[in-house]
């Protein structure tokens, strides 16, 4: 069973009025996410490392007739405090609150032993799918603060609530961002109109799941245009009451 009420539906304009920023948005789940969250109304911000990549999303949301995206190119592997900071600086002249933020964009790092794990891919998993995630939040809750209800979604893995052998790096990391939701929810809870949660896709047939299972054959999982009801429930208010919790998007 998914966390939706069972009779919910997206009604049109669901997410209206909402300016949401999705991390990783240029393929795999977070460019469906983006895709989805524009259809039901919202502006959305395309954060990427590949800016072809959001420029092609840029596109497909003009073209479904969707409000005028923004692009912002970053490298999370490379970013860190002061450079969030300032984004979040040059976002609050143009925006008066942010209403959601989507932490999707994650790398797998080394499917190894931890024993074969290089340091140097452990540092840049953590980097990416754990720091930047820290920084980020911390830089944008001022932005957050602004909106009447605000959502902020962690994107967590199976792996991140059992540990399984050879997953390594990318395993711990989304433990630690099961911890910083659940840190992070405990510390608003009823002092803030932010909610915060963490979502386990499941498998999905992205990029990043077919190098994890390469003898998997891809339509054994659904796409990620056919899962989106959940992100879109979780950015519209009508979970606004759904916090602190580890959610899974399929059963
Ligand atoms: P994906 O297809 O590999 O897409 C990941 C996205 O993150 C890409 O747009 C990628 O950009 C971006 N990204 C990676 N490193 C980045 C960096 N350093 N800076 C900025 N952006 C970066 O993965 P996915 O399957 O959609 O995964 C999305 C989320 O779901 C991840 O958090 C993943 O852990 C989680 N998840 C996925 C599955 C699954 O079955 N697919 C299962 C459980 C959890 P580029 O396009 O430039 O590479």
């Amino acid at each position: 069973m998914t966390f939706i009420p069972k009779d919910w539906r997206p009604r049109d304009g669901e997410l209206g009025d909402k300016c949401i920023l999705v991390t990783g948005a240029g393929d795999g789940i977070g460019r469906a996410a983006a895709l989805a969250f524009a259809k039901y109304g919202a502006e959305v911000l395309l954060l990427g490392r590949t800016e072809a990549k959001l420029e092609a999303v840029y596109d497909e949301i003009l073209a479904q007739g969707g409000t005028r995206p923004a692009i912002v190119p970053a490298d999370l592997a490379k970013t860190g405090h002061d450079e969030l900071q300032a984004l979040a600086g040059e976002l609050s002249h143009s925006l008066p609150k942010l209403d959601g933020l989507l932490h999707n964009a994650s790398i797998l790092g080394d499917r190894k032993p931890l024993a074969q794990t290089s340091a140097a891919k452990w540092h840049e998993t953590m980097q990416v799918n754990v720091n930047a995630a820290f920084m980020l939040t911390q830089a944008m809750l001022p932005l957050l603060e602004q909106a009447p209800s605000a959502s902020i979604v962690f994107t967590s893995s199976g792996v991140g609530r059992r540990g399984r052998a050879y997953w390594g790096g990318y395993a711990v990391s989304k433990f630690a961002t099961e911890g910083l939701m659940q840190v992070l929810a405990d510390e608003l809870g009823g002092i803030s109109a932010i909610r915060v949660n963490s979502l386990n896709p499941g498998a999905v047939n992205t990029a990043m799941r077919r190098t994890a299972y390469p003898a998997e054959p891809p339509h054994t999982n659904p796409d990620p245009s056919e899962l989106m009801a959940s992100w879109v429930f979780l950015m519209s208010d009508s979970s606004s009451q759904v916090h602190g919790q580890a959610l899974n998007a399929q059963d």
